[in-house]
């Protein structure tokens, strides 16, 4: 018998934190689409890996626009499964997080 990963058990978020992503943030906010929790289950469900454009369906279009926006701005494409992008590592990220700030 083979183990898939939907036979995988985890843990439900603790309590306060979102359902979907296991983060702590407002319901009208996009999923936190760089945890664990959310890639896992979001792969279990649809079978494939999720992008920004996913972690944001549930939002008011006028929340989602703002999102993109502010990941275009650090060089995210919201249709990619490289949710991080081209960032290399911290340094780079706080280099592009003053450019995006200034604008
Ligand atoms: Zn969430």
């Amino acid at each position: 018998m083979s183990k898939s990963s939907s036979d995988w058990l985890v843990l439900p978020p603790a309590s306060g934190k979102c359902r979907v992503c296991a983060v702590a943030h407002l319901e009208e906010l996009p999923h936190d689409a760089t945890t664990l929790y959310y890639r896992m289950l979001f792969v279990n469900s649809y079978g494939r890996s999720p992008t920004w454009r996913d972690a944001m369906a549930h939002c008011e279009p006028d929340v989602r626009q703002v999102m993109a926006k502010r990941l275009e701005s650090f060089g995210i494409d919201i249709d990619s499964t490289k949710l991080l992008g081209d960032i290399k590592d911290e340094k780079d990220m706080e280099a592009r997080l003053k450019k995006a700030n200034k604008k």
